[in-house]
């Protein structure tokens, strides 16, 4: 048995129980055997319009990683050697060419990680501590400008950076067939808790954007099921 208080080796996740699964930043820092990962939801407001008549309302960045989830930007940190929030700025420095400040102040939660995770191990269990910083858009898009340009990781560890839709458009594309893509770890709870908590969507609107997401998701396990047959048939023709 390693580190963790007792407290800590309950099932907690925040992606099912964001309220209730969570570790106080210090209880999560006492788990001496732990794994840290710091992530981070950047964004700002826009005042931009698509096509000139659909409102961007917010620029928030996420990242198609290399195993081709959808993702915050951040990674492992190892609090012995600097703190959470020193890490996170080692791991965006990486990931995006800019070695942005993160403070304590920007820390939301911090919880176990899935037990699907590949961290995650009975011998040494992940935590994620998620944060947000609010930005100016200049700022933001001067970040994705050096995330495919000085960043280290671009074309390794991230595959590129991606913005996430906030509208509904008339036939539903938008924040819905979004939030159906593969997300790493909670990811997509991350989001969709902040989306809320930040008042970036409506409660109305994110209900019915994951209704139609859930949707998305039968019509593509079809459309998995019959690609399946191409590399079958390119076997036969071999
Ligand atoms: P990374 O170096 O960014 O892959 O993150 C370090 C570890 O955290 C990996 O084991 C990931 O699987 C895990 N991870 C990354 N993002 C999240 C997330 N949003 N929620 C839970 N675990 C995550
Ligand atoms: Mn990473």
């Amino acid at each position: 048995m390693t580190g963790c208080p007792k407290s800590l080796h309950t099932d907690q996740q925040c992606s099912t129980q964001m309220a209730s699964g969570q570790l106080s930043r210090a209880e999560a820092l006492a788990c001496s055997g732990c794994l840290h990962a710091c992530h981070v939801l950047l964004y700002s407001d826009t005042p931009r319009q698509l096509f000139g008549n659909i409102p961007i309302r917010h620029i928030i960045l996420m990242q198609m990683r290399f195993d081709g989830l959808l993702g915050f930007p951040g990674g492992l940190v190892n609090p012995a050697e600097e703190t959470l929030e020193a890490g996170l700025t080692r791991e965006l420095s990486e990931e995006l060419g800019v070695a942005l400040p993160i403070s304590v102040e920007d820390h939301v939660n911090s919880c176990h990680a899935p037990a699907s995770s590949p961290s995650s191990s009975p011998s040494s269990r992940l935590i994620t501590h998620f944060y947000v910083k609010k930005m100016e858009e200049e700022q933001i898009i001067e970040v994705e400008r050096a995330a495919t340009s000085t960043a280290t990781d671009h074309g390794h560890e991230v595959l590129g950076m991606v913005r996430v839709p906030l509208y509904t458009m008339k036939r539903g594309g938008g924040l819905g067939p979004f939030l159906s893509h593969s997300f790493i770890g909670s990811a997509r709870s991350q989001l969709i808790d902040s989306l809320l908590r930040l008042n970036l969507v409506a409660p109305e609107e994110l209900h019915e954007a994951l209704t139609r997401s859930l949707k998305i998701h039968s019509h593509t396990a079809e459309d998995l099921k019959a690609t399946l047959a191409l590399p079958a048939l390119k076997r036969k023709q071999l």
